[in-house]
């Protein structure tokens, strides 16, 4: 029997707010432990949350870039648990009436058609803090604090998505588009960007849905594609040997890539959600959300587009180009600045975007400027020049942190010194004259000045002397 995937993932993203959801207190990661705390965030008695407007704002950003229906009226929930890294027994969310609902986010899939991928609902919510174990004297457990209220929305998808390769592109995309909006980092490492897969299989055909495990721990889009690919062939094979999946949470381990059981369903967490009593309902009002609708940038599917029509670009390279915000733009002043945009397409994709991986640096930390980038592509247009001198000073670029004409100067690359561009002309100069060659070859050797004339004739003084008369000799002596 053929089986078939069913997934839907689960994802968290940190919003970039400079204080936490429900209080004053900072978000910089990476802070001593326990620092960015106060009263509000530690769960003392007594204290009341006050909603973060920027945090609604942001939440509000991504439910629009995802074409969410806003709920005018939404509601704090609280989600009751105990664990050490909780402080107040609960954590703030939203459960039955979430901030949005309702979206999709488009994504390509592997024989090239767009998929749309439903999104069920995005709401916000605070983070718990975090417990670091193994300190002291390497068996105790301690708690930090400064990560509790932190802001996350969480964004979950219909289980619209079939394969692991699918669930990455959505994933991808989703990241992009928090990039674009500039409202989270997106960085997976540090965790503010985290993803829970559910996925099940069933008999290919089957209108059912299996029964569904969920995976946690993913902070890499690797991580993810191997945890469904372990995952996926683990289900099918316990239905085929005639057994059955058991719902359940299952961890990742990078280390086996495998994944192993959590906690089943009958250990499941019964959460008592209640509405928050110390929060009023979120009311967006209709011109809140037309004032952060006219505030969207144009978003990484927009972007593509536009690249397609403006520049003429085939959808490999537009989808390339607008990856990132700033390669998008990166690639857009170097339009501006040299009127092949091409030519440009291919210099990124084929040498830039390679130094840039051979350095391991982003677009965000090129030492080559557009200016420079361009300035370097028109001396290739313009002959000055070859394209294959062009690359290997593309990389001196690189290297150095000089411009292009400067190496050129200093390295004589002006000149035409590539022996194979030498030799076509040279070839073709000594079939435009076979007489010549014929009294070169009968021993009237002082012809070689005759033809390195014309060489240089041809390539406007550019080429190199020492090479074409070593390239005539060899080529006359023969
Ligand atoms: P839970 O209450 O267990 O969290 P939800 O119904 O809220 O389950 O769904 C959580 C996620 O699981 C969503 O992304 C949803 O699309 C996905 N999902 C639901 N049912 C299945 C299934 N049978 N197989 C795979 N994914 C599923
Ligand atoms: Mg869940
Ligand atoms: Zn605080």
């Amino acid at each position: 029997m053929e089986y078939e995937a069913v997934i839907g993932l689960e994802v968290h993203a940190q919003l970039l707010t400079r204080s936490k959801l429900f209080c004053g207190c900072a978000t910089v990661f990476g802070s001593p432990p326990n620092t960015q705390v106060c009263p509000v965030c530690l769960g003392m008695p007594g204290v009341l949350p006050v909603i973060n407007e920027k945090a609604v704002e942001y939440a509000i950003k991504m439910a629009l870039a995802t074409e969410c229906r806003i709920n005018e009226r939404s509601v704090f929930a609280r989600k009751n648990y105990f664990y050490p890294d909780l402080p107040k027994g609960y954590q703030i969310s939203q459960y039955d009436e979430p901030l949005a609902e309702g979206g999709h986010i488009d994504i390509e899939t592997a024989d090239g058609k767009t998929k749309r991928i439903g999104i069920t609902r995005i709401h916000i919510e605070e983070d718990a803090g975090k417990l670091l174990h193994g300190e002291g004297d390497g068996e105790a457990s301690l708690v930090d604090f400064n990560r509790a209220g932190m802001p996350l929305i969480e964004i979950v998808s219909e289980p619209h998505i079939s394969t692991p390769e699918e669930a990455v592109s959505y994933l991808k995309a989703l990241r992009d588009i928090l990039l674009y909006l500039e409202i989270c980092d997106g960085n997976m490492q540090e965790g503010s960007l985290r993803c829970d897969a559910n996925v099940s299989v069933r008999p290919v055909g089957s209108k059912e849905f299996g029964t569904k495990t969920e995976v946690k721990n993913m902070n890499s889009f690797k991580f993810l594609k191997d945890a469904l690919t372990y995952e996926i062939g683990r289900q099918i094979s316990l239905l085929e040997s005639g057994e059955r999946v058991v719902q359940e949470t299952r961890l990742f381990e990078p280390s086996t890539g495998k994944t192993r059981s959590m906690r089943s369903k009958e250990e499941a967490h019964d959460y008592r959600y209640f509405p928050e009593p110390d929060l009023l309902p979120l009311v967006v009002e209709q011109e809140e959300i037309e004032a952060i609708m006219v505030m969207l940038p144009e978003l990484p599917a927009q972007k593509k587009e536009r690249f397609m029509k403006e520049y003429g670009l085939p959808s490999y390279d537009a989808g390339i180009l607008t990856s990132s915000k700033r390669l998008a733009d990166f690639y857009e002043e170097c339009v501006r600045l040299f009127e092949e945009p091409k030519t440009i397409s291919n210099w990124i994709m084929s040498e830039l975007l390679r130094l840039l991986k051979e350095h391991n640096i982003s677009i965000e930390e090129t030492p080559i400027g557009a200016d420079r980038f361009t300035a370097l592509l028109k001396l290739v247009r313009e002959g000055k020049i070859s394209g294959k001198i062009g690359k290997e000073v593309l990389e001196e670029m690189f290297a150095t942190g000089k411009d292009a004409q400067t190496i050129i100067e200093e390295k004589g690359l002006s000149q035409i010194s590539d022996e194979s561009e030498l030799l076509t002309i040279i070839d073709k100069i000594l079939e435009e004259n076979p007489e010549n060659v014929e009294r070169y070859r009968a021993g009237k050797t002082k012809l070689i000045g005759f033809f390195v004339g014309e060489v240089m004739k041809a390539t406007r003084g550019k080429a190199n002397p020492q090479l074409v008369n070593k390239l005539l000799k060899e080529r006359l002596d023969k």
